[in-house]
């Protein structure tokens, strides 16, 4: 098996320590050719490229695949497998550490060092998170990170999910059709759906104006998860407490935008879920469907 690694993930790591990871696991690793590729059996890659439809098998190094052309692989009779499942600590940490900071306000006192000031938030801007309600739209693997993370500092989470069971963490799960309900009680609501036909714009000025005056929105989806131009509607407004950002449609987040300047706007750019072994993790998922399909077995995370 040769698999070859596309230029296009040195978005998140740099190409050669996938390719060196992949051969200390004694595979055939090299970076993508174009010229070479009727030589792989594989590419691994973060962005599509029309290359790749003469691959037999892509792999995304992202979970969410919506920029790959998952029916013209079909056509071509490609494989596509993406990376879903390892980032259910990255990102539970990360929208942890954003809830940490709205509710103890660490965001603003960095705020006031950058200005070298010693200035007090008034004594009812502060709260534990012990206590307030959670809840998680899309109980993935995302999802459930966040989830027990934010139940084991004593959160009550609730979740949104098409099935009914419970996950580890949620002590009620509602259903989408009942989303304004899930959210109506929340002091937190963070997003963690794929983006698809069903989800784009999911979340628009009815369902800001279903959230408490005092609760947080927390994306770290994708940016077109939610109707950007009635978020900053929302906010200006102060129909909503704040927003913790991770993903933007689009990307970069254009400098004219007002979300940039917003004290109550913690945004970062789409890196909830890096980690210096993103690179191993994906390694490990490659070389895991490698092995399946040596076996003959059905591949994880496939999606076409
Ligand atoms: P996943 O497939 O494990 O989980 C997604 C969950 O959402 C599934 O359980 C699915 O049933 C559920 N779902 C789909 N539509 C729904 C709806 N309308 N209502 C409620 N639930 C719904 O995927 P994941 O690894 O958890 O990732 C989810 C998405 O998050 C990805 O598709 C990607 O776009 C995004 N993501 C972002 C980052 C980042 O860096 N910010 C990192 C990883 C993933």
């Amino acid at each position: 098996m040769h698999v070859a690694v596309h230029g296009s993930v040195s978005a998140v790591f740099d190409p050669a320590l996938l390719v060196e990871y992949l051969r200390e696991r004694d595979l055939e690793a090299s970076r993508f050719d174009p010229e070479r590729r009727g030589e792989y059996d594989g590419v691994a890659a973060f962005g599509p490229d029309e290359a790749f439809l003469d691959v037999p098998w892509v792999h995304c190094v992202r979970a969410g695949y919506d920029e790959f052309p998952v029916e013209r692989y079909e056509r071509a009779d490609v494989t596509l497998t993406n990376s879903t499942g390892i980032h259910g600590t990255t990102i539970g940490e990360t929208v942890v550490g954003m809830m940490l900071s709205f509710a103890r306000r660490l965001h603003v006192y960095r705020d006031h060092q950058g200005a070298g000031e010693w200035a007090r938030e008034p004594y009812e801007s502060a709260f534990t998170l012990a206590g307030e309600r959670l809840c998680v739209v899309g109980l993935g693997t995302l999802g459930r990170g966040i989830a027990e993370r934010a139940a084991a500092l004593g959160m009550d989470v609730v979740g949104v999910r098409r099935s009914p069971d419970l996950v580890p963490g949620v002590s009620e799960v509602y259903r989408p059709e009942d989303l304004h309900g899930a959210i109506a009680d929340a002091r937190f609501v963070a997003l963690a759906v794929p983006l698809n036909v069903a989800t784009a714009e999911m979340f628009g000025t009815r369902e800001f104006d279903a959230m408490r005056g005092d609760a947080y929105v927390i994306n770290v989806a994708r940016g077109g998860v939610v109707e950007q131009g009635a978020l900053v509607e929302a906010l200006s407004r102060g129909e909503i407490a704040g927003a913790g950002l991770d993903v933007f449609d689009p990307e970069p987040l254009p400098p004219e935008s007002p979300l940039w300047g917003m004290e109550n706007v913690i945004l970062t750019p789409h890196v909830g879920a890096m980690t210096d072994r993103y690179h191993a993790d994906v390694g490990e998922l490659i070389v895991e469907n490698v092995e399946r399909a040596g076996r003959g077995d059905e591949l994880v995370n496939r999606v076409v």
